[in-house]
């Protein structure tokens, strides 16, 4: 049984939990070839204490001992015009890690290192958080995070960790009950995670095409048509370019991490204190409450010192309670399924390599503009074809 061997990719989500406690380091976090990190043992070091195959929490038992019966409900927007527009849904985020900082705690949450490589970072303070506000869709690095998590708990520090709802139910599981207690998690609505990989491989496809280097990146530009769209932007030294390119293979679901379709966290019982999202469907709530498409936050209170940190972050926030059934959204009720043709599609890339796979799977290239330009005139004649005959 002993020590953890994973076989089959949908049972991994790559929290890095086990390799985080194993206490002989016999466990290193390697990646595939899309750049997706999994355990692998050095049976020389590992003397079989089984603590890796325990904390392993990615599966339907994982603990939900903290949680309310059901979690509160709430619309929620900073009070701060600013915050919501450098934020990707209503700042809830800040909302949340202003109050942690404020009381001498410190910050996780998703950043760059190099060039835009996603990782998760350490803030002490607000102008170091903010580089976690908005989106990054892709899977973030966390070697070496959680032990410096744990550091942190260990010499009193409060701690707000952001993340995926994998990794802050790994994260609660490898610090265990006794220091969970100063921990402030954070969730998101998790759609999937992309590959790595294929991130900076697009990156640097971008850059080639435009002969410059990229200085900035926006996954979800709100700045373009408002917080409903999904413009992917990017500045090539003083230039702007918009595109939705990696969007689509988002959409897709071809690009996820296998985990991602057998999912355990999709459901309303969190392994977070607080879980933060897209409130998609506020206008059908109320008419008035974020009608300027600048953004919205649904905001789920899962524990009560969840209750506690949300009741200290009102006074900074417009809130609309509402009721958890009407908040619902399919990633809080299924996992996405896996694209039928995802494996296939992985196959052309180790093969192909970034250009060509994206060419022949017509995400980008001559394929893809004859299906956009030509493609509608054959629907139209499809439509009226099936209207008339
Ligand atoms: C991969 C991914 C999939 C998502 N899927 C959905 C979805 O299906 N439905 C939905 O309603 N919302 C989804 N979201 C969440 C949504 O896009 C917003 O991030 C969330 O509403 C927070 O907005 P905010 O304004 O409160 O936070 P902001 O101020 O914008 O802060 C962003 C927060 O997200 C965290 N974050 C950013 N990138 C990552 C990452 N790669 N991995 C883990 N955490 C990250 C940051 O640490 C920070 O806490 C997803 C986010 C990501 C990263
Ligand atoms: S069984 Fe123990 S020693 Fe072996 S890899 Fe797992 S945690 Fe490390
Ligand atoms: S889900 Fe996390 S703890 Fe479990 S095997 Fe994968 S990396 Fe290790
Ligand atoms: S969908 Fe589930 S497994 Fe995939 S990143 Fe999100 S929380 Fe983790």
């Amino acid at each position: 049984m002993y020590p953890i061997l994973i076989t089959d990719k949908h049972t991994c989500c790559g929290c890095t939990a086990c390799a985080s406690i194993c206490t002989h380091n016999a466990i290193s976090m390697v990646s595939d070839e899309l750049g997706f990190m999994f355990p692998l043992v050095d049976e020389a070091k590992c003397v079989g204490c089984g603590l890796c195959v325990n904390v392993c929490s990615f599966n339907t038992t994982y603990d939900t001992r903290l949680n309310l019966p059901q979690p509160d409900s709430y619309a929620v927007r900073h009070k701060d015009i600013d915050e919501i527009q450098a934020s990707q849904s209503g700042a809830a985020f800040v909302l949340f890690s202003d109050w942690v900082l404020e009381n001498g705690g410190v910050v996780y949450g998703v950043g760059y290192e190099g060039h835009f490589h996603v990782t998760h970072k350490r803030a002490l303070n607000k102008e170091q958080r903010d580089e976690f506000r908005g989106s990054k869709y892709v899977q973030s690095d966390l070697r070496g995070v959680f032990k410096q998590v744990r550091q942190d708990l260990n010499e009193g520090r409060m701690v707000c960790f952001s993340g995926t709802p994998c990794q802050t139910a790994g994260l609660s599981s490898f610090v265990g009950p006794h220091l969970r207690n100063k921990l402030y998690l954070i969730d998101i609505v998790c759609h999937g995670v992309p590959s790595p990989k294929m991130w900076e491989d697009y990156i640097t496809y971008l850059e080639v095409k435009e002969k410059k280097n990229i200085t900035s990146v926006n996954f979800r530009d709100k700045k373009i048509k408002g917080w409903k769209s999904h413009i992917e932007s990017f500045v090539f030294n003083n230039t702007h370019t918009y595109g939705c390119t990696y969007t689509h293979m988002f959409y897709s679901h071809i690009n996820l991490r296998h985990s991602c379709s057998t999912c355990h966290y999709c459901n309303t019982k969190r392994p977070s204190d607080v879980t933060i999202a897209d409130f998609w469907d506020i206008g059908k709530i109320s008419e008035t409450f974020a009608s300027d498409n600048k953004g919205c936050s649904l905001v789920l209170v899962n524990t009560l010192k969840g209750e506690e940190w949300f009741n200290a972050i009102e006074r900074k926030a417009e809130i609309l309670p509402t009721r958890l059934q009407d908040s619902l959204q399919a990633q809080l009720c299924y996992p996405n399924p896996q694209h039928s043709q995802r494996d296939v599609f992985e196959k052309d890339y180790i093969r192909l390599g970034f250009k060509k796979t994206l060419e022949k799977w017509e995400f980008i290239g001559w394929r893809k503009g004859v299906r956009k330009y030509w493609g509608y005139p054959f629907r139209l004649i499809k439509r009226i074809i099936r209207k008339y005959i």
